[in-house]
């Protein structure tokens, strides 16, 4: 068995307090493992690299009440540990007065938050009354420990024309000025995401180029330095007629296996590549019953149903059998090719 030069391995403990209509890691039950579990995951994948590192989340970072302990507990059981993302809780950041402490305490100077539009819509797509609410007060939290907040937020046909609300909420907080006071980077940036999960089920509503020229000129600008382009198409990726004309005769294949690799484990112990959805064909095994010896052989095989087809059908047979030559939607190249092949699978499971 190969010994990867580095794995990576996410354990969904306590899933989320939310469930985003457009989460890409589905719409799923929380789940309730223990710190034990946590040794139990940690000991399954220790034979197999020297450089572990684990995490006790997936979906919302420090939900569980002993998100300290946890976090000491991934360090000791990590080999390297990934300092706090820029992803935080707001859920708790507005429920428990030590948590903003704890995160500066971590490096974290920069928090991102998730906004869908105004107030209704944005509490429809976090599907949890008064996450608005929350949203807007933990900006304010943020601010007062010094941590700059930094809006992300999903656009789709039903989400565009409210960014006005989003600008003017930055704008009514003062955000740029509150963030330049004490040195902070302010930073806003609007984008799609995948077409994968919940996501997916937005692909009737999805942008089109058209659409980009409404972007607010704020939230446009903030967008291209964000990820640092020239051009909102630059962003937003090509037309799906353009991926359809330019890959329809594309005999490549794609080989999902890395020598890094990150792995997400379920509530029930099953394990999936940290690629897209974390739908059944994708699925490697599961940790209780086959073990990681077993996991590990099947990804390195690409011997999942996923990664099987995508290692063996040309590209262009999920082009031919599910593109949309006559769609102007907007899609990145691989987000769209594992759009395809999800499609694929999906039809054939
Ligand atoms: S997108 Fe994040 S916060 Fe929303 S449901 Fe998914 S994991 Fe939870």
């Amino acid at each position: 068995m190969t010994s990867f030069k580095s794995l990576t391995v996410c354990l969904d403990m306590c899933g989320c307090p939310n469930r985003c209509a457009h989460c890409w890691l589905g719409a799923v039950p929380n789940g309730s493992l223990t710190t034990d579990d946590l040794r139990f995951v940690a000991e399954q994948f220790r034979p197999f690299t020297s450089s572990l590192e684990v995490a006790d989340w997936y979906r919302e970072p420090d939900f569980h009440d002993d998100y300290k302990e946890r976090w000491e507990l991934c360090a000791a059981l990590s080999d390297r540990q990934t300092p706090h993302f820029e992803l935080i809780s707001y859920w708790r950041a507005v429920r428990d007065s030590t948590y903003l402490d704890w995160i500066k305490s971590q490096g974290v100077r920069t928090a991102q938050l998730t906004f869908f539009g105004g107030e209704a819509l944005t509490d429809r797509y976090v599907s949890r009354r008064g996450a608005y609410r929350e949203l807007v007060e933990t900006a304010g939290l943020l601010l007062e420990k010094e941590i700059a907040p930094r809006i992300q937020v999903f656009v789709n046909k039903e989400t565009l024309p409210e960014l006005p609300l989003v600008e003017r909420m930055i704008e009514e907080l003062r955000l740029p000025e509150r963030c330049a006071a004490f040195g902070g980077a302010f930073s806003a940036f609007v984008h799609a995401g995948s077409c994968d999960g919940e996501n997916e089920k937005h692909y009737g509503i999805w942008v089109t180029p058209e659409d980009l020229e409404k972007i607010p000129p704020l939230l446009a600008q903030s967008t291209l330095r964000h990820f640092g382009e020239k051009t909102l198409p630059d962003v937003f990726g090509e037309t799906e007629s353009a991926l359809c004309a330019r890959l329809s005769e594309d005999g490549s294949t794609q080989n999902y296996v890395e020598d890094a690799p990150v792995f997400y484990v379920d509530r029930n112990f099953d394990v999936y590549p940290n690629i897209t959805a974390p739908a059944p064909f994708w699925r490697l095994g599961n940790l209780r019953t086959d073990g990681a010896e077993a996991v590990l052989r099947t990804y390195l095989d690409s011997a999942s149903p996923a990664q099987h087809a995508a290692l063996t059908v040309p590209v262009r047979e999920f082009v031919r059998a599910y593109g949309n030559p006559d769609s102007e939607r907007l899609f990145g190249q691989s987000d769209y090719l594992e759009f395809l092949l999800n499609r694929w699978c999906r039809e054939r499971s």
